[in-house]
């Protein structure tokens, strides 16, 4: 066997089923049902209370976050798991604006996802001094870094069109005038090789249910670059941040270097699955990953354009700027999705007509890409996405 029909026979994939969604939710890692049910069974069962001593529940953020630092390029104690990303979106431009205290221009692009942004807004206007958002297009942030930013914060991987910004670039630019950046590597981590520590980023944040396959609603993390750890005090100072939560002092004191970021109660059980998930990544690296994902996206766009020329290409054609994904608009593409997933063929949409097919070298076959080529030619040139069935909007598209 080779090392991907490895990877692939680690997954449940349910029969019929061409998975190209592994950016939004990876598959479930065969593993993870037995580790997640001898948990349940063993751990929480059994030991109750005991278990955060016993089973190391209060160590698995650590543990796990020196797995996923392996995948970005950092060092170990440099990672931070738990909370959502938007949390650790919040976390880090927080942390980031204190770097530059008298600056007030936190820039940004229209690439970068809603929440981020969202949360970008809501920060501002929580701290009340002044700061604004400035959301520039993708290949215009380099010319907008001035000395009044006071952070760049950015997606490294497109959400909607998969364009790839040069992180370590974008950071030694924004370094020569004193800005502090933040990347978000939700689109990035597991989908190609990122190497914080040698672009230099100051904080780096990321979700772990997306190219990780962790499971819905799977924890996040947060770099945070060494030495600026301990320069930063938490925007949300919670007790397990803490010097020492089990001395219950009456009053904050933050803990060394990542565990400041720490907030709450570790999430053990999702952070189980995580760890079978992890164990996958294990088998093969990066480097591996990403020249068979270049093989496989390079060969979904050549089939779908010879095939379906009514699709238009939104992602980079070259490979080496874009991650994993390739996006193609199509006025209809909402239901031209619709019937694709009816079909077993599983991408999503993103408005206004975005189709979105995300890649994963660790269970997508040639297979996959050709079944979903032809599927997507026949509903294209066919109009099958007429159906009335396929026109009705869903809330989660
Ligand atoms: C997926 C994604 C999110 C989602 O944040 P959650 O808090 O995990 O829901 C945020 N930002 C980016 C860039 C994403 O791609």
């Amino acid at each position: 066997m080779s090392i991907f029909e490895k990877t692939r026979a680690a997954f449940h994939l349910p029969p019929g089923v061409i998975y190209l969604d592994g950016n939004s939710l990876g598959p479930l890692p065969k593993a993870a049902e037995a580790r997640v049910a001898n948990l349940l069974k063993d751990e929480w069962g059994q030991e109750l209370i005991r278990g955060w001593n016993t089973c190391g529940w209060m160590a698995q953020p650590d543990r796990v976050g020196d797995r996923i630092a392996r995948l970005i390029g950092a060092a170990p104690g440099t990672v931070s798991v738990g909370d959502t990303l938007s949390i650790k979106v919040h976390q880090a431009l927080h942390a980031a604006l204190q770097l530059q205290p008298d600056r007030r221009e936190i820039l940004t692009c229209s690439g970068n996802f809603p929440s981020d942004i969202y949360i970008a807004e809501g920060l501002i206007e929580t701290l009340g001094k002044g700061h604004t958002l400035k959301i520039v297009a993708p290949e215009d942030v380099a010319q907008n870094l001035t000395r009044e930013t006071a952070a760049l914060m950015l997606t490294e991987v497109d959400y909607r069109t998969g364009r790839l910004h040069d992180m370590a670039t974008l950071t030694a630019q924004a370094h020569t005038l004193g800005i502090p950046t933040i990347w978000d590597l939700a689109h990035s981590t597991g989908a190609i090789p990122v190497d914080v520590e040698g672009a230099d980023a100051d904080f780096a944040v990321g979700c772990t249910y997306k190219y990780l396959n962790g499971g819905p609603g799977a924890p996040a993390f947060l770099y945070a670059k060494p030495d600026l750890a301990e320069r930063i005090m938490p925007s949300l100072p919670g007790w397990l941040g803490h010097a020492a939560p089990f001395d219950f002092e009456p009053s904050y004191r933050p803990g060394p270097a990542r565990t400041r970021m720490r907030i709450g109660t570790p999430p053990v059980i999702a952070m189980a699955a995580l760890e079978a998930a992890l164990d996958i990544f294990e088998m093969t690296d990066m480097a591996t990953i990403r020249a068979r994902s270049i093989a496989l996206t390079e060969r979904f766009i050549a089939g779908v354009e010879a095939a379906t020329p009514e699709l238009k290409l939104v992602s980079p054609r070259n490979p080496a700027e874009r991650g994993s994904q390739i996006s193609f608009a199509h006025p209809e593409g909402y239901a031209a999705m619709q019937t694709l997933i009816a079909r077993g063929v599983i991408g999503d949409f993103r408005a206004p007509d975005i189709m979105r097919f995300g890649f994963a070298p660790l269970y997508n076959t040639e297979a996959d890409i050709d079944q979903a080529i032809d599927h997507i030619a026949e509903v294209i040139t066919q109009s099958l996405y007429e159906a009335p069935e396929h026109q009705i909007r869903h809330a989660v598209t």
